[in-house]
């Protein structure tokens, strides 16, 4: 029997994962770990339904709650950051992180402590401290597999190749929910419309980062953290269908592409049988029926994010962790009404421009304590950023 754990459980890649366990063959995962925030409905009904031997919340407040719904299941029950970060020492062979935000870092962190393959969903620990995570992998001889589409494609792609003969690769991206907007409509574009993807069905943040191309922008750093290419390998085109998830180019002059749905079931299966291929319940793509697809070069002014994330790439070093924490910080303005649309790469930039004034985030050691920090000045920086936007 495989063991198992899902942290963010009850997200949307989460609740994917579950499904995909449950459809397993009798006996072949037993669950030792799943965690969420809020949803301990979900949790509840998620842990009783694979028989998980602990769930955790990363509230305090909601434990009572979740300890009432599991009462008598014989599933542990815990709370806070620290009991989650506790409950990814619990040996597994496999482990999805798919908790958003920088919150996500530290679980998959311990867990390949302990040599469990980490399926990796949470791009957000790629980019915040991507050699940290990397780099401890190889230390403990534990496997990283690629959750996002993307990165997933780009894996296939390059099985059995040599990583030598790749001259570039071609992440794509729909262009999100504003893609055919004018220009001059986008500052003013709503929470609601910027929480509904032309294609993919995600959480809320990711939805808004990928009408910003925030989420674009975290997938190159990825890119380059996770396959060590050079930043200049790495192409974004904007393919509105989303069935084409990402191109490796070859020194041949092929490009070798990867197409399916946009379901994220796909890249999780593959996460979760690699290296074996099993049959998986997601919808066939029957390309004469769709007969055609589109692509077009992505347009910087449309798309700052973009530009933000090249200059993040080549300072490396903390600018990721100072880039995610200001971009999230951002995306909080824009959701509690705060920011406008477009002003969210304003903040992130000034954060990045106050960055590059006062510290050198390029040469600094990727430490966790260092992780950490820059984490934290970089959201109270783009919270002032944001207060003095305000006030002008
Ligand atoms: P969701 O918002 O749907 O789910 C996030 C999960 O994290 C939930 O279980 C949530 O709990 C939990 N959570 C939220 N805040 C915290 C916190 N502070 N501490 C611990 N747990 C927390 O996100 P998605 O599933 O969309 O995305 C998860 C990750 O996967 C992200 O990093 C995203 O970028 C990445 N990803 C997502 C894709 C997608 O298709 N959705 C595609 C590729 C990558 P609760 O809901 O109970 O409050």
């Amino acid at each position: 029997m495989r063991q198992v754990s899902v942290f963010g459980s009850t997200g949307s890649i989460g609740q994917n994962t579950i499904d995909l366990i449950l459809r397993g063959d009798e006996g072949e995962y037993g669950v030792e770990v799943l965690t969420g925030g809020r949803n301990i409905d979900l949790l509840a009904r998620q842990a009783l339904a694979v028989g998980a031997k602990l769930a955790v919340t990363a509230y305090d407040d909601c434990l009572a709650g979740l300890r009432d719904a599991l009462a008598g299941s014989g599933t542990k029950v815990a709370a806070g950051q620290g009991a989650i970060a506790d409950a990814a020492d619990r040996p597994v062979d496999w482990m999805m992180s798919a908790i958003v935000g920088a919150a996500g870092l530290v679980p998959g962190l311990r867990a390949l402590r302990h040599g469990s393959t980490l399926a990796l969903a949470n791009k957000e620990s790629l980019v915040t401290a991507g050699p940290l995570l990397m780099g401890e992998a190889a230390r403990h001889e534990a496997t990283v597999l690629p959750v996002d589409s993307e990165h997933s494609a780009v894996f296939q792609a390059l099985v059995g190749e040599d990583m030598d003969a790749v001259e570039r690769v071609i992440i794509t991206a729909s262009g999100g929910a504003f893609r055919d907007w004018p220009m001059e409509k986008l500052a003013g574009a709503t929470l609601e419309q910027a929480s509904s993807h032309p294609n993919w069905a995600m959480g809320q943040r990711i939805t808004i980062d990928s009408a910003s191309m925030f989420n674009k922008a975290l997938e190159l750093i990825e890119t380059k953290e996770y396959f060590g290419f050079r930043p200049d390998q790495i192409e974004v085109l904007v393919h509105p269908e989303s069935l084409i998830h990402a191109l490796v180019g070859f020194v041949d002059g092929a490009l070798m592409a990867h197409v399916g749905p946009p379901d994220m079931r796909h890249a999780i299966g593959y996460a979760l049988h690699w290296p074996e291929r099993r049959r998986l319940g997601v919808e066939r793509l029957d390309l004469a029926r769709i007969g055609a697809l589109h692509f077009s070069a992505p347009d910087d002014a449309r798309y700052p994010a973009l530009r933000l994330a090249r200059q993040v790439m080549a300072t490396g070093g903390l600018s990721g962790a100072a880039f995610n924490a200001a971009k999230d910080a951002a995306l909080d303005g824009f959701i509690d009404g705060r920011l406008g649309f477009l002003e969210m790469a304003e903040v992130v930039e000034t954060v990045l421009d106050r960055f590059g004034s006062d510290s050198s985030l390029g040469n600094a050691e990727v430490n966790l304590d260092n992780v950490v920090q820059t984490d934290h000045l970089a959201r109270r920086r783009a919270d002032e950023a944001i207060r003095q936007k305000r006030q002008a």
